[in-house]
């Protein structure tokens, strides 16, 4: 399975999970970390050192964070891009922050709240990202209990792309991780990044 860390950055996302983290190093755990560009402002340093981890593969999470559409749709009270320069603006500013910072260059993109219309998945396609989705939505934006958290990891099929978040150390995500280990350990599975986005 590919573990996925969300960094959401903005007023309730610009903290960072450091035990998390820990964790997944202390478990060579390889993961996923998404990060949004008012996170990477806000954490330029950690920004640096996890990007140069092998451990950890560098995603997009956007710009502004906010869903992906040429027509301003709003999704879970967030609205969206309203036209394909502000789809490309969303993709590319962070983009650049996040080469111009690690110089690594994302190959995977997920939006704020994950949604995309036709026209977004296209422009996203021929600006060369995989957009990311989720088998699981394992802490339901870090709100479950770590009890919850670690049942949902558990239960995640084969080769699923599980969706937790990075940025709330406060939440029950850490403490989930750390349950969910041994017993995705002890059912034989492991841990792989995303592959190279492939395209139709
Ligand atoms: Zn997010």
């Amino acid at each position: 399975m590919s573990l996925t860390f969300d960094a959401c950055g903005g007023a309730n996302g610009s903290l960072v999970d450091v035990a998390l983290l820990d964790t997944l190093r202390r478990e060579s755990i390889p993961a996923t970390l998404f990060l949004n560009e008012r996170w990477v402002r806000d954490n330029r340093q950690l920004t640096r050192v996890l990007a140069s981890d092998p451990l950890f593969q560098i995603g997009n999470h956007g710009t502004r964070h906010v869903p992906l559409s040429v027509n301003g749709r709003a999704v879970d009270g967030v609205t969206g891009t309203t036209n394909a320069h502000e789809v490309v603006k969303e993709i590319l500013h962070n983009q650049h922050t996040l080469v111009d910072l690690t110089g690594t260059q994302p190959q995977w993109f997920r939006s704020g709240t994950g949604y995309y219309d036709d026209v977004a998945i296209e422009i996203a396609a021929q600006l060369g990202f995989g957009l990311a989705g989720w088998t699981v939505d394992a802490d339901s934006g870090a709100t479950t209990t770590p009890h919850q958290i670690a049942d949902a990891m558990v239960d995640a099929p084969d080769g699923a792309i599980v969706r937790l978040r990075m940025d709330h150390p406060f939440g029950g995500t850490g403490a989930g991780l750390k349950t969910a280990i041994p017993r995705l350990r002890e059912r034989g599975a492991y841990f792989t990044h995303l592959p190279q986005p492939s395209f139709p």
